[in-house]
């Protein structure tokens, strides 16, 4: 036997017997030998103790490469699985996998693991790592593998895709498969972390059984893990998710259908809060608002190419029996379309505005599906302008004056502006009709340089009928997200035969504006949960003011009248009535971060009094009613700094 393995730096080391990556490491350098993790041989990552027979490209892997991370995490997965196999011993395995964030193991068992077990399971890991036992690389027979999980439907499918040797690890009796690599003996991981437990569907399909899927991390370094749990800390401390179930704000619930949210009626108090908001808004800037059905004859949206372009995203049509076909709108856009047709228009109405919070269903797929971020059933602060062609420039910077107002009153800054257009590679996805969109992409690009605001430009981002200007913001998760949208559209006023006389007396065609300015209700009070943390400005607070009686007995009755009074004008004040201690009482209000906690006892009851506790302070201030309600009210007014 002989042969030769050429490293990374083009030279080459020949053998004339099989040699075992960890020793040709060593035979490289013995800090190399000791820093090795792992190897790519051929492109594929391989265990330390994998045997090198013939000529190959070798590359060592030490803790500085991401691929040697991934071989830890893949690693203690396997730990992971080997403990609890042997503390549930009927339990079921299913995938596994490593990668940027972590690790994951699936499991299935009838008594779901919980998130409480989960310190359990890690002293487990623990007492795994110090025995340092050894982790070998074999070749199984898949006809035994199959006798070893006939229990286990999951991995028998899994089996299905191996060949008749499966490349698996054992360790002690326990023995898996679908790992690249793993670290030769269980004494080499340190420091790692087991994270959460969520429900994940067999192979990521909806209409498979949900199982039990555990997280966890690991890192070569334990700095490296504390700096990793810290930002993870910081990233649920502001996910809307966490914070929507602390506060009450509203749940989504898959047994009751997967992306389709309840609003609690805090959650709806802020939602209500700007609706009215933009509603105003709006009214102010020459918008009609309406009010238009969810359900739609099918043939519209054949008409307006959402059937070709956009089925995927819709939910399936509802065929009435009676060759009625119903369907549940994804865009609101052929909805306004009729409204406008419901008259004749002329060019002195123009740009006539139709606007509308309008309720739409995408069959978003269940994996994307995120809290309020991106669900199935939305509203969407919708409106479509409906110009003359050299109107378009002027109502496009008005639409986004009007944006960037919006912004400013919500403290939104961290944004960026993305013009989308198609995919060249990719125009049937789209409207055909080249010129259309060589014209629609250079008015939007002229649009923004005139007012003179940077950009980034997307290829593929556009909407199939147009292309768009995308406000982009970022999740708590760090995720990029369309908030707000402007998009051009020369098509469906085409398709709909839309027109409005001109002056001259002749029909001419609109052009049609979509735009979202808050964009859907869900997505943008995910995003204002999470750059607040929770604590809502009080414009826009569920609860505005707690009141908490000293002595429910003595107090009670007063603090009725000061929520009454406060109710009275419009604010949103309740009082805390449970049989709890004051300074419990006064400790809740601040977690539910309501921005001011008024405490009553006999000073204040005695001179029409309050005191005053606001939200994050550790002020207290005793003053007259009266003056309390001035200066909620100018915090109520101040979110407009015009
Ligand atoms: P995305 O790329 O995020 O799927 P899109 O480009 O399809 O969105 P538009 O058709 O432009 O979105 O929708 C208008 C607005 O609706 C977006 O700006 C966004 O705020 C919101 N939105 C879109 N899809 C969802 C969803 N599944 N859940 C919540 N909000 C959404
Ligand atoms: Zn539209």
């Amino acid at each position: 036997m002989s042969f030769s393995i050429t490293l990374p730096d083009g030279s080459k080391k020949d053998f004339d017997q099989a040699v075992s990556v960890l020793d040709l490491a060593k035979g490289i350098s013995t800090s190399l030998g000791k820093a090795a993790v792992a190897a790519k041989v051929d492109g594929e990552v391989k265990s330390v103790n994998f045997m090198l027979e013939k000529d190959s490209e070798v590359a060592i892997l030490t803790d500085k490469d991401e691929e040697g991370l991934a071989v830890l995490r893949d690693t203690v997965a396997f730990l992971l699985e080997a403990a609890a196999q042997a503390k549930y011993p009927e339990l079921r395995l299913g995938e596994h996998e490593a990668n940027e964030d972590g690790f994951f193991v699936d499991t299935d068992k009838e008594d779901q693991i919980k998130v409480t077990e989960l310190p359990e399971l890690e002293k487990a890991i623990a007492k795994l790592i110090k025995n340092g036992q050894a982790i070998e690389p074999v070749m199984v027979k898949k006809s035994e593998l199959e006798a070893q999980f006939k229990n286990d439907p999951f991995k028998m499918e899994l089996l299905k895709s191996e060949g008749d040797e499966v490349a698996a690890f054992k360790m002690g009796d326990f023995v898996d498969f679908g790992f690249a690599a793993l670290l030769p003996n269980s004494g080499k991981v340190k420091h790692f972390k087991l994270l959460s437990v969520a429900g994940a569907y067999w192979q990521g399909k909806s209409s498979n059984p949900m199982l039990q899927r555990l997280f966890g991390t690991a890192f070569f370094k334990e700095a490296d893990l504390e700096a990793d749990l810290k930002r993870r800390a910081e990233i649920k401390e502001r996910d809307h998710r966490t914070i929507g179930r602390d506060l009450d704000l509203f749940f989504v619930d898959p047994k009751v259908g997967a992306g389709l949210p309840y609003w609690m009626p805090k959650g709806a108090t802020i939602r209500r809060v700007i609706e009215r908001y933009i509603i105003d808004k709006e009214l102010a800037d020459g918008y009609q608002h309406v009010y238009t059905p969810v359900l739609m004859n099918l043939d519209a949206y054949k008409t307006s190419g959402h059937w070709a372009h956009y089925r995927e995203d819709m939910f399936p049509p509802m065929d009435m029996g009676d060759g009625e076909m119903l369907e549940l709108r994804p865009m609101n856009c052929p909805s306004h379309i009729q409204v406008y047709k419901h008259h004749i228009r002329s060019y002195r109405e123009l740009p006539i505005r139709i606007a509308e919070l309008g309720m739409m269903h995408r069959y978003e797929k269940s994996g994307a599906l995120s809290g309020l971020q991106r669900v199935r059933e939305m509203t969407l602060n919708d409106g479509h302008t409906f110009v003359a062609l050299e109107q378009v420039q002027e109502e496009f910077a008005k639409i986004l004056k009007l944006i960037m107002d919006v912004y400013k009153d919500f403290d939104i800054t961290d944004y960026y502006f993305r013009l989308s257009y198609r995919d060249p590679k990719n125009t049937d996805k789209y409207f055909a009709n080249d010129e259309m969109w060589e014209r629609s992409q250079k008015m939007l690009k002229g649009a923004m340089d005139d007012l003179g605001l940077d950009y980034v430009e997307a290829e593929g981002e556009a909407a199939f009928y147009g292309p768009k200007l995308d406000i982009q913001t970022k999740t708590a998760l760090g995720n990029d997200e369309t908030m707000s949208t402007i998009q051009l559209d020369f098509m469906l006023p085409e398709r709909f035969d839309l027109s409005y006389v001109g002056q001259d007396g002749e029909e001419h065609r609109p052009v049609m504006i979509h735009r979202g300015i808050v964009g859907t209700m869900e997505r943008f009070i995910a995003y204002l949960t999470e750059i607040y943390k929770g604590a809502f400005p009080t414009w826009l607070a569920p609860e505005q003011v707690e009141i908490i009686p000293v002595n429910l007995d003595a107090h009670g009755e007063y603090a009725k009248k000061v929520r009454d009074e406060l109710l009275k004008r419009g604010f949103r004040a309740e009082v805390d009535f449970r049989n709890e201690k004051m300074g419990y009482k006064i400790r809740e209000s601040q977690t539910q971060k309501v921005p001011y906690t008024l405490v009553l006892g006999d000073d204040e009851m005695n001179s029409n009094a309050v005191n005053v506790r606001p939200y994050g302070t550790e002020k207290q201030e005793s003053m007259s009613l009266d003056q309390f309600i001035n200066e909620l009210q100018a915090d109520v007014d101040s979110y407009s700094r015009e």
